[in-house]
Formats: structure tokens, C-alpha cells, sequence
């Protein structure tokens, strides 16, 4: 065991959070395989973790040599079949069941029984995507906030099957890796996204109404409610596609028409206006 808990840790899904959560295990001793289908995403994943352990190294809060050792500690990988002798995966793939159960039915058939298979979904049920393998017992939630080598929180999340034992492992581990665990049961959203997402919805409404300009809605709950970001700015920090995929969860999931997304939003997904990653959301990022 390192000081992450588990030695061997395996991500999948290289995107905005997958190489956050490779890079903050690495940091604190795991080996870690970073895979993704797309080998440009891997690419751009492991470019944005050396990126921020630069940035860690020159704030000095590790030297030069940690940040070269940490980065050392992630290896890429375009296959699933590296993620076979991993103690701990932490699933970061797209916010799509289909997607998630494919990737959890060929990680049960591959890893050790013993392996604890993480998923880090925003809004999915825990519980549906653990009944896609044969070890229900040792799947869990575990939901970083981005961006995670920076975020303090790991939502915890048990479906219906999940052990005492695999909970007590993943919250030693998220303490062991510097965060700080809160346990959820599995109900859409969890907590964090049941409260944040129909917030960031009705900023989309208010700007589609024309109630205010974006950055005057932004800055109503930067300085009005003490908020570090205004809503549509988070939104463009999330992805507006997670955020519509979220919305369609819990709006599914609950069965009520508050969650109903907002049709701009709807619509600045289809026009591929995703947010930060994409270059251009509610605001320029070119
Ligand atoms: P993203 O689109 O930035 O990255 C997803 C990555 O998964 C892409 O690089 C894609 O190529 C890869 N991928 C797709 N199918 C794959 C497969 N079968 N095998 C391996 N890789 C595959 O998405 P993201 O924002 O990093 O979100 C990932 C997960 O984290 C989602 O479940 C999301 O709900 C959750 N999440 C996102 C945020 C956020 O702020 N973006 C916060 C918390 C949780």
C-alpha cells in the first residue's frame, strides 16, 4: 500500500477529469495507468497534467524533481487490458449508461475479483451500473469535483449492493490522496448535483429569457450569494454536454418537470458550444 492506499490505480477516461484524478494519485505515490480510446485525448491528458504539475512547481508546493517523478508515474494507455492488474479503477469515461456498462463488463471480466472497480459519474445510478458485474459488492461511487488535484471533495457514493468494506477502502483512500470523503446514497444527482445543476439550469433560463446578461447573471451570485464562479462560467468549466447529461438523469430519474434542461442549453450542445474544453460556451475561451 502507498500513501494512496492502493498501489496500483487504473483511469479511464483521460478528459477533464480522468487525467485530474491520475495526476493527484500519482502524486501521492500510486502507479497509475491512464487509458483512453482516443490517443489525442490521451495526449491532451497527459499534457494538461504536466502542465499542472508545472504549475504546482512553480508555486513551490512540490519541487521540479516531484513533479518529474509524479508525471513519471502515469502511464498512458489506449487499452482496457492495462487496467488488469490494477487494485483500485476509477471510471471517467462520458456520461452515457450504455458507454459505462460496456467499460464495467469488460473491467470485471479482466481485473482481480478483489479489484474495486470506482466509477466517478456525476448523476448515473450506481447501483444499475454495478448490476452490469458479477462483484456488485465492490463497486462504488467515488465523485471528484473539478478541477481535482485542486478540489478538496470526493462525493462517496454506495449503490444498493456495495460493501461496508469496499466504503471503508475508498474512504481511507480518498483521505490518503488529500481529500475529503462525504458518503451519499444512490439517488440521482447524489447530493452535489440534485443542488448544483438545477441552479446552473436556471441561469441558462434567465439568459435565454433575457432577465440579464450572462455576465450580469454571473456576477449576481459571485457578489450577491459569495460564490467563487457565477453559474454559466461553472457551466463552461463542467462541459455543457455533462451538464445536459445531468439534467436528462435527474430529470428521468426524479420524474419532474423542474429538471426539465433548459432549451438553450439543448441547443449550444448540439451547436458543439461545449464549454472551456471546447474553446467556446457561454464564453470565449479562444
Ligand atoms: P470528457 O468528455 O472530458 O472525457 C471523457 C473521456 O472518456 C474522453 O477523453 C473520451 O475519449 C473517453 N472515453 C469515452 N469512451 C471511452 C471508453 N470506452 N474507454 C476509455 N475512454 C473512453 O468528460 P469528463 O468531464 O472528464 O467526465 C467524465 C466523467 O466524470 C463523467 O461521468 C462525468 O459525469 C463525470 N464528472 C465530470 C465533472 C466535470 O466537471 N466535467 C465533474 C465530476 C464528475
Amino acid at each position: 500500500m502507498s500513501g494512496a492506499g492502493f498501489q496500483r490505480v487504473a483511469v479511464v477516461g483521460a478528459g477533464t477529469m480522468g487525467n485530474g484524478i491520475a495526476q493527484t494519485f500519482a502524486s501521492f505515490g500510486a502507479e497509475v495507468v491512464l487509458i483512453d480510446v482516443l490517443e489525442p485525448a490521451l495526449k491532451k491528458g497527459l499534457a494538461t497534467i504536466e502542465k499542472s504539475l508545472g504549475r504546482f512547481a512553480e508555486k513551490g508546493k512540490i519541487t521540479p524533481a516531484d513533479a518529474k517523478a509524479i508525471f513519471a508515474r502515469v502511464k498512458p494507455s489506449t487499452t482496457l487490458q492495462d487496467a488488469k492488474s490494477a487494485e483500485l479503477v476509477v471510471e471517467a469515461v462520458v456520461e452515457k449508461l450504455e458507454i459505462k456498462r460496456k467499460v464495467f463488463q469488460e473491467l470485471d471480466a479482466l481485473t482481480p475479483s478483489a479489484t474495486i472497480l470506482a466509477t466517478n459519474t456525476s448523476s448515473i445510478s450506481i447501483t444499475e451500473i454495478a448490476a452490469t458485474t458479477k462483484r456488485a459488492d465492490r463497486v462504488i461511487g467515488m465523485h471528484f469535483m473539478n478541477p481535482v488535484p485542486l478540489m478538496a471533495l470526493v462525493e462517496v457514493i454506495r449503490g444498493q449492493e456495495t460493501s461496508d468494506e469496499t466504503t471503508h477502502r475508498v474512504v481511507a483512500a480518498s483521505k490518503a490522496i488529500g481529500k475529503t470523503p462525504v458518503e451519499a446514497n444512490d439517488y440521482p444527482g447524489f447530493v452535489s448535483n440534485r443542488v448544483l445543476m438545477p441552479m446552473i439550469n436556471e441561469a441558462v433560463f434567465c439568459l435565454m429569457e433575457g432577465v440579464a446578461t450572462k455576465e450580469a447573471i454571473d456576477t449576481v451570485m459571485k457578489l450577491g450569494m459569495n460564490h467563487p464562479m457565477g453559474p454559466l462560467a461553472l457551466a463552461d468549466l463542467i462541459g455543457l454536454d455533462v451538464c445536459l447529461d445531468i439534467l436528462r438523469v435527474l430529470h428521468s430519474g426524479l420524474g419532474d418537470d423542474k429538471y426539465r434542461p433548459c432549451p438553450l442549453l439543448v441547443r449550444m450542445v448540439a451547436a458543439g458550444r461545449l464549454g472551456k474544453k471546447s474553446g467556446k460556451g457561454f464564453y470565449d475561451y479562444a
